[in-house]
């Protein structure tokens, strides 16, 4: 098995750590990389942090070099979009015809950002999925200008953090009643929204945008539902994510919010899944969930390396992220949800700092930290001990 052609579509974060961990574990066969960008694989959470600010250029965000790919043997095939899979013949096709065989195949295709349709082809609305979504958004990101954010979940937020940092002036429309509705505690959730009605973020909340009106194919105002016009000098559409499997069609997997895997990533004979892209069922959360957080696409790429070189397969960790948002660095580990009850254990107003636990039934199922990287410490620790006992009891 060690010497077959390993194959991973999608070259983003989870895709690169699969290839370069498989070597790692002692993989001697071919790898092959195939991504559709044109960029060297790429880190995506600066995307709408230091690298829209303007502070960090693609070094910043390049995992990898291509020296580094052909020292470890890794054949990167950038620009090229998989475009079928044929599972019974084990082939991943390609744009342009050709068609590569695998011994083992992992997709790692990750998500496209959800878009709206009255907006397409509109000059200055954007959706922030890459690294030449986060260029283009940059250059219309200057001092004074109107930014239109619709969506206020994580990218609306931290992109409107952003925003405000380069002085432009930020409106946010949101159908639902708060910031991160149903994702987030909501008295967390009401604390990350004040700080930017602080900081000069206008929120429309149970609105739309009903007009997209343009002038010479750019857009110029929006109109909301109650009537209101906005100017827009950009338009950021920020209302989510859909995984990556258009490709898939017909290869017979099972697809229901992503592609379904087991608790090691296999989807099928032969056929794993990593990253954004991946519904796998989660041990220490005991269901399915596709996750969209960076280190858990590193996580399970290093899982699914560990099955196929047969090497010692790592425990999956507890789900794991952060936000920036002006100078507030949220981190949640654990399952965050909206309606989990809420205590919070430590609130230092001098130093905007926070830490706070989510219980289910008196259980706690994650803590969350603003500005407390080091208090959450032993509460993760405690998290992640429980977890797996209870793994183990089961
Ligand atoms: C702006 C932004 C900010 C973020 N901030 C945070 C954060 O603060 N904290 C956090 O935990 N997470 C954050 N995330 C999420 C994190 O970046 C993702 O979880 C991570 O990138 C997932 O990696 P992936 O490899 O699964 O997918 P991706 O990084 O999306 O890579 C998938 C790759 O596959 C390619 N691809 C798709 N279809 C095909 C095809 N048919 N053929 C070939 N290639 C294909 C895509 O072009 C892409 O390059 C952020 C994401 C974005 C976009």
């Amino acid at each position: 098995m060690m010497n077959d052609r390993a194959v991973i579509v999608g070259a983003g974060a989870a895709g690169l750590a699969t290839a370069e961990a498989l070597r790692d574990r002692g993989w001697t066969g071919e790898i092959v990389l195939v991504g559709a960008e044109p960029h060297l694989p790429y880190d995506r959470p600066p995307l709408s942090k230091q690298l829209l600010a303007g502070k960090e250029e693609f070094e910043f965000v390049q995992l990898t070099t291509h020296e580094a790919c052909t020292s470890r043997d890794i054949d990167l095939r950038l620009g090229v979009e998989a475009t079928r899979l044929d599972t019974r013949n084990k082939l991943v096709h390609l744009a342009g015809g050709e068609a590569i065989g695998y011994d083992s195949l992992v997709i790692a295709t990750g998500v496209d950002a959800r878009r709206l349709v009255p907006a397409e082809g509109i000059a200055g609305v954007v959706t922030l999925r890459t690294f030449a979504d986060a260029m283009d958004l940059r250059a219309q990101m200057a001092h004074g200008k109107h930014v239109i954010i619709v969506g206020a979940g994580f990218i609306g937020l931290e992109v409107a953090a952003t925003a405000i940092s380069k002085g432009c002036v930020v409106d946010v429309v949101e159908p639902t009643p708060g910031v991160l509705f149903g994702k987030f505690p909501t008295e967390l959730a009401q604390r990350i929204e004040r700080t930017h009605l602080i900081k000069g973020v206008r929120f429309h909340f149970g609105q739309v945008v009903e007009e997209w009106n343009v002038r010479t194919g750019r857009i110029e105002s929006v109109t909301l539902s109650d009537g209101e016009t906005l100017r827009a000098d950009a338009a950021l559409v920020g209302i989510g994510t859909a995984p990556a499997v258009g490709w898939l069609d017909g290869a017979g997997l099972e697809v229901a919010n992503g592609i379904v895997c087991d608790s090691q990533g296999q989807a099928a004979q032969d056929v794993y899944a990593v990253g954004d892209v991946a519904n796998w069922f989660h041990p220490l959360l005991g269901v399915n969930q596709r996750i969209e957080h960076r280190l858990s696409a590193g996580d399970q790429a290093q899982v699914v390396a560990a099955v196929l070189t047969g090497t010692d397969v790592p425990h999956l960790d507890l789900p794991f992220f952060w936000t920036d948002q002006y100078d507030e660095k949220w981190q949640a580990y654990g399952y965050v949800h909206g309606d989990a009850e809420l205590e919070v254990v430590l609130d230092d107003i001098d130093a905007n700092r926070l830490v706070a636990v989510l219980k289910n039934n008196g259980y706690v199922e994650a803590v969350i930290g603003k500005n407390a990287a080091k208090q959450l410490i032993p509460y993760r620790r405690d998290l992640r001990a429980a977890a797996m006992q209870k793994l183990v009891r089961n």
